[in-house]
């Protein structure tokens, strides 16, 4: 059923700045009690208005999937009309705890005014001061085509993580894994485990900085390069990670360019039932449900939080996609 081959580009392991950073901090960013899934919320809310038009928006047109009328196509922008769990917390959540702690302007005012969005205000808002040049090269479809589905699981992994691979067990699954570095150099087991059951890996950064766009560029060269030695450390030295995915989705042109020239692609999704703002579970899985098509690819997560939802709604998802005559695939690589 799986048809990818895996493109095994490896580039050197680059241990840097990541290594300063606690687990505490990565638990901070990415399990913080209180928020409803800090990591998921701060992950896929991603990037602000204003960026999202320019950034997101042109990423997510090299996809027509996505170009659906359906509520919230635009979900990784985290723009969801009237479901705005998001404290402005994410970034400054993540940030003070990180030795990379900049000040980057920007984001606040960007990512949570608290009345409506600056757009009825542009002449007296000064222009942001970095417009990023959007990615162009986000992948958001199945390497075979056809009527295949490819599977991710973002911010693990965690304690659902074997679940989740069970589930995948069952069904004869295969996944793509999108693991935050720090919690693949905690659970070393769980990376080998997915390994070992013909998973693939993807590197989601050190500890989920958001906006991705607004931290200097070493920041992000560090976040990409790091967890990918963090992640192949995990799984076995010279296990390949073909792809990486921004915190949010929040691809440009420039940390796409990082990406690429640590031999990884960006990869996005074109399905977002929002598991990790726990809807409940009909909700997660009639979200795919309906915007699922061929050559899909569906975001989910199996960390950053209480995964129970996502495993219910795998555990019926799963039965699903084969009667439906979906095979499972890896994104295109
Ligand atoms: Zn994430």
């Amino acid at each position: 059923m799986v048809k990818s081959r895996i493109p095994a580009p490896r580039r050197p392991l680059l241990l840097g700045a990541c290594a300063l950073l606690g687990t505490s901090a990565l638990l901070v960013a990415c399990d913080a009690p209180g928020t409803p899934s800090a990591a998921g919320d701060a992950a896929h809310r991603s990037v602000p208005p204003s960026a999202s038009t320019g950034t997101t928006g042109t990423a997510d047109g090299t996809s027509s999937v996505a170009a659906r009328p359906t509520p919230g196509e635009d979900r990784e922008t985290g723009a969801a009309p009237g479901r705005t769990p998001a404290p402005p917390a994410p970034g400054g959540g993540t940030a003070p705890a990180s030795p990379y702690a900049s000040p980057s302007p920007s984001a606040p005012g960007s990512a949570a005014p608290s009345a409506s969005p600056s757009a009825s205000r542009p002449a007296t808002t000064p222009a942001r001061p970095s417009a990023p040049a959007p990615a162009s090269h986000v992948l958001r479809h199945t390497a075979s085509g056809g009527r295949t589905v490819a599977l991710t699981f973002d911010d693990g992994p965690g304690p659902a993580t074997g679940q989740v691979l069970d589930l995948l067990a069952q069904y004869g699954a295969k996944a793509t894994f999108c693991e935050i570095g720090g919690n693949a150099q905690a659970r070393p087991a769980a990376v080998r485990r997915i390994v070992a059951e013909g998973h693939r890996l993807c590197d989601h950064t050190v500890d989920h900085p958001q906006p991705m766009h607004t931290q200097p560029h070493e920041r992000q060269v560090a976040e990409i390069a790091d967890a990918g030695s963090m992640i192949e450390h995990a799984a076995g030295d010279g296990t390949p990670i073909a792809w990486w995915r921004a915190p949010g989705g929040d691809f440009t042109a420039e940390n796409e360019r990082i990406g690429a020239d640590l031999g990884m692609k960006s990869l996005g999704w074109t399905v977002d039932p929002r598991d990790w703002s726990r809807p409940g579970v009909q909700a997660i899985v009639s979200n795919v449900q309906h915007d699922l098509r061929p050559g899909g690819v569906v975001l989910m997560h199996d960390g950053g939080g209480d995964r129970s939802q996502t495993v219910a709604a795998l555990k019926q998802l799963l039965p699903w996609l084969v009667a439906q005559g979906y095979a499972f695939d890896f994104p295109q690589s």
